[in-house]
């Protein structure tokens, strides 16, 4: 097929990072244009923070993102803050709302930012329902074909992102042309997302605690829920984006439970052991762990103990922890290596003029924002450099 037209910068993907790639490209002078499969760009955004779209956290660091290379993230993440994105959020009169001290969300919902990324973004060509299929090398430029014709590039962005939650229309396009180009994949998997396990029972299902989960050297707070068929919630979200290991978890972190029974034996000696357990854990968690009726003063020590470590201490080992499915994580481990790729320039090592950015690398981040925020630099770092 002949070519249709040629720019300095193609972006294949008009999601999160794609878009803030184009801003900056777009400002240098370049002539930019961005493909994108579906129908409207930023699908993801739109639904992200339950449509209020999380965009940044004032804790992004290093150590918030996994990977086999969790430094990878430190060139881009020094050039793009989250003083930045908060002051370009002002800038286009976004309204924020600071929730659990440093997430920080669009008050009238993630279309705030979409509308800020196409104002930003003016002067690409944007065409939607678009899909990329391949791209070639050609005398020092690239073709980029799509089913509507082919383009010539200087330079190529892939922002493809990442290929959990599938209803919001994802592709492995971006792993396939990193393959193409002699790029190592890291495996993916489902990260920030449930887990499922027999160790609760499915009549817990819907109830929150405050817990703490520890998984290999970090320590995590945050609330867990419940759920017919294992654990969910920030809590078991966050721990599941860090490297697998046996889970600790205990739901009731401020308590040491074993003393507040044997306590209870002498005080409160009459009272049923749920019945104390609820003045720490919501009644119906406090009634699973503990049906047994007695009057707490008949419960040997020993038993007591090993309730207490049924709500302090409660170990589910890593063969034993089953990920909740790709179709609810909200992102992935693994992707594009990040050995291959400048972390200065997110510009391929293989393959210059060759860009990968956002979550098509293996890149993850924590709960709270910092997705996006690594879209929103990784995207920004490329657009200047391609
Ligand atoms: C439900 C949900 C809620 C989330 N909430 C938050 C949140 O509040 N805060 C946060 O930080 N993160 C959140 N995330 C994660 C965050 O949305 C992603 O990490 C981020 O959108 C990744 O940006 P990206 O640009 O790399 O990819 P995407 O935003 O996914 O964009 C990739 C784009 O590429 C297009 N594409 C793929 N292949 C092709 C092809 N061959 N041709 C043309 N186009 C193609 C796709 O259609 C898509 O539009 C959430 C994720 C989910 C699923």
């Amino acid at each position: 097929m002949s070519i249709m037209k040629q720019y300095d910068v193609v972006i294949i993907g008009a999601g999160a990072a794609g878009l803030a790639a184009a801003a900056v490209a777009v400002e240098r002078g370049r002539r930019v244009a961005m493909f994108e499969m579906g129908n409207v760009p930023a699908r993801k955004v739109m639904a992200s923070g339950g449509g209020r779209c999380n965009i940044t956290n004032s804790a992004v660091a290093y150590n918030r993102y996994f990977g086999e290379n969790p430094n990878f993230v430190r060139g881009a993440i020094a050039r793009v803050k989250p003083d930045d994105i908060l002051n370009w959020a002002r800038a286009h009169k976004i309204k924020l709302v600071e929730k659990d001290a440093g997430r920080y969300f669009c008050a009238n919902g993630a279309q705030d930012v979409v509308n800020a990324l196409l104002r930003d973004a003016h002067g690409t060509d944007i065409f939607v329902k678009t899909t990329v299929t391949d791209i070639n090398p050609h005398s020092g430029n690239f073709t980029v074909s799509t089913a509507h014709g082919d383009y010539l590039a200087q330079s190529v962005i892939i922002a493809t992102g990442g290929v959990s939650f599938a209803t919001l229309g994802v592709s492995d396009f971006g792993h396939k042309i990193a393959k193409k180009f002699g790029h190592k994949i890291i495996p993916v998997r489902p990260a920030l997302c449930a887990i499922a396990t027999n160790t609760f029972s499915p009549e817990l299902a819907g109830i929150s605690v405050n817990a703490q989960i520890t998984v290999g050297k970090e320590k995590i707070k945050d609330s867990m829920l419940f759920t017919y068929f294992g654990i969910g919630g920030p809590a078991i979200y966050r721990a599941t984006v860090r490297d697998q290991d046996n889970l600790i978890i205990n739901i009731a972190p401020d308590v040491d439970v074993f003393e507040c029974l044997r306590n209870a034996k002498t005080s409160d000696g009459r009272k049923t052991v749920a019945g104390i357990l609820s003045g720490i854990l919501p009644v119906r968690v406090a009634k699973w762990i503990c049906p047994d009726t007695r009057h707490i003063a008949d419960f040997r020590n020993d038993e007591l103990s090993q309730i207490a470590r049924r709500i302090n201490n409660i170990f589910i080992s890593r063969k034993d922890i089953k990920l909740h499915n790709l179709a609810s994580a909200e992102v992935v481990r693994g992707g594009v290596d990040t050995s291959q790729i400048s972390s200065k320039t997110m510009e391929s090592k293989l393959c210059p003029g060759l860009f990968f950015v956002g979550e098509v690398l293996d890149v993850a981040g924590d709960l709270g924002g910092f997705n996006l925020h690594w879209a929103w630099a990784s995207g920004r770092v490329a657009g200047q450099n391609a």
